[in-house]
């Protein structure tokens, strides 16, 4: 039984697969149906990739294995069963021989004034196509008036966080909103204005020097206001406050200041490292030889580093897949058990058009080079939709860029503090029973949310109740106080997140 079907998951479903051929009952149990291919998310925010593009169907590559749709919302050690919610609000349990953890990771959220209502993450689909179209409109509505205090604030963009999320979503941003005005100039003349914004000293702080040194100078020869040492302190309706006193009038706070492990890990109450299931270098939980966990759900021993844990990316979380897989099949007597090694391929940061900044195998490259290579390594890796994709960058090349506005994912959809950011909320949403037939919150249906009427495309106001609650996750979570997301949702931050804005983010956590 795998619970997640991110990196770690599916690898580990598709390589038990095929060791099994057939002499295993494998179950993966994921939300959606597909595996994210997440590092090209910032493409399908741009417009360069249509969404289904970056995803790879589990039924149709995994043939061996059964999917239940679902997410996992209580695990029961002692029984060896998973209690999970299903898509329509009706639950189950499994029960299982081998459990795999690989639920990955959440946004994380910093306890700062009007963050969690006023904020988007970067996580899922659903924000990628949130803020796609929120991009296209504001520079809509901003080509469309004269007024120009309002033209400036809604072609003003944030984004909170310099990791390789932040730092491509600021990237690709810019050229987008770009090509659009280009196309059709504001009336003020006014061009948009993105900006980048990390409390770190540097662009890509966990990155090498010279990733992060390529990658400020692009942003800056593009335009983009990067202010490092410089965070938020409030965000409002109208903008955002800065830590250096500076208000600026935006409609767009991106939030990208990383991610936190999925909540499930920490119910099990067995042995953490910061919010990670801690597991030993062959990813078996001590004391619970038919549990395993991988990828940014788990913290696993860094031989590279000893004493160290290794870092949330999919490099690795891929990697550990495969040898999640083995183990498995060697707790069951098939093949000797092994531990995970890793050897550092270099990282890969997408800046957008032909540029890239990446040291693959420690060789450093900028420009087209590391672009091409960028593109190269994306197709080599994903698992499915190669060709798509391929295509897509093409048409990109030669075509101009599509921006129109679908309005499918509205604001209250992607809240910022949900468990669960690869679903988007839907208003009256199926209730869900907690495990064991208590009602949840959401078992009352919350009144629907009106489609905005006046806007084409536009937003319902965010204060509009009604919508599917986060899934219910054990342990304490402290209450966010009034927060404008539909439905109660829970906040995912762990109680000890730091109260500081100025808190740096710890690399750690990884970044989202
Ligand atoms: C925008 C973005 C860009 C990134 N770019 C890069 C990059 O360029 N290079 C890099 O190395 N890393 C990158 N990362 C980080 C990388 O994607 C993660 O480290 C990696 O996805 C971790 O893999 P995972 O399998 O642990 O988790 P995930 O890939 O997040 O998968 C977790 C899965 O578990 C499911 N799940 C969650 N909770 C439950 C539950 N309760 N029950 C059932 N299923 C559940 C989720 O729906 C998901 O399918 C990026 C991340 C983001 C967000």
């Amino acid at each position: 039984m795998i619970i997640g079907a991110g990196f770690a998951g599916y690898r580990t479903a598709r390589t038990l697969s095929r060791l099994a051929r057939g002499r295993a009952d494998i179950t993966l149990l994921n939300p959606t149906d597909y595996f994210l291919y997440l590092p090209l998310l910032p493409q399908v925010a741009a417009g360069i990739l249509e969404p289904r593009r970056v995803t790879v169907s589990l039924s149709g590559t995994l043939r061996q294995v059964r999917l239940v749709l679902g997410e996992a919302d209580r695990i029961d050690l002692d029984a060896r069963t998973v209690h999970y919610t299903g898509p329509e609000g009706d639950g189950g349990s499994l029960s299982y021989d081998r459990l795999v953890l690989a639920a990955g990771s959440v946004n994380k959220l910093l306890p700062i004034p009007g963050v969690a209502e006023h904020a988007h993450g970067f996580r899922g689909l659903p924000e990628a196509l949130y803020l796609r179209d929120h991009v296209t409109r504001q520079v809509e509505l901003a080509t469309a008036t004269d007024d120009p205090a309002s033209s400036a604030a809604r072609c003003t963009f944030v984004v909170v966080g310099a990791g390789y999320t932040g730092t491509e979503v600021a990237a690709h941003g810019k050229l987008f909103s770009d090509a659009q005005v280009h196309k059709h100039p504001l009336r003020t003349g006014m061009r948009p204005r993105w900006l980048l914004l990390d409390i770190a000293d540097r662009v890509l702080p966990e990155l090498d020097e010279r990733l992060s040194r390529t990658a400020d100078r692009v942003l800056r020869e593009r335009g983009v206001d990067v202010r490092m040492g410089t965070s938020v302190k409030e965000a409002t309706r109208e903008g955002v406050l800065l830590t250096d006193g500076e208000f600026v009038d935006t409609r767009t706070l991106v939030w990208c200041v990383g991610v936190r492990p999925d909540p499930l890990a920490e119910s099990l109450g067995l042995p953490m490292e910061r919010g990670r299931l801690l597991v030993d270098p062959q990813l078996r939980v001590p004391g619970r030889p038919e549990v395993f966990a991988c990828g940014d759900a788990a913290a696993v021993p860094d031989p590279e580093k000893p004493g160290q844990y290794t870092p949330m990316t999919a490099q690795h979380a891929w990697r550990q897949g495969k040898v999640c897989a083995h183990n498995v099949a060697a707790s069951l007597g098939d093949g000797e058990p092994r531990a995970y090694r890793h050897r550092d391929l270099g990282f890969l940061v997408d800046l957008g058009g032909v540029k890239a900044a990446a040291n693959p195998l420690g060789v450093n490259l900028s420009g087209p080079a590391a672009g091409a290579v960028a593109r190269g390594y994306h197709l080599a890796a994903m698992p499915g939709n190669r060709v798509r994709v391929a295509a897509d960058w093409l048409l990109d090349a030669v075509l101009p860029r599509q921006a129109v506005q679908l309005g499918l994912v509205r604001s209250w959809s992607v809240p910022l503090d949900t468990a669960s950011p690869e679903l988007a909320r839907v208003p009256s949403g199926p209730g869900r029973k907690r495990s064991g037939g208590e009602a949840t919150e959401s078992a009352k249906p919350q009144p629907a949310a009106e489609p905005a009427r006046k806007q084409s495309g536009g937003e319902p106001a965010e204060s509009r109740p009604g919508g599917e609650p986060a899934k219910k996750r054990p342990g304490p979570r402290p209450p966010t106080g009034p927060h404008l997301a539909p439905g109660p949702v829970k906040r995912t931050d762990s109680p000890d997140s730091p109260a500081d804005p100025d808190h740096p983010v710890d690399p750690f956590e990884g970044d989202s």
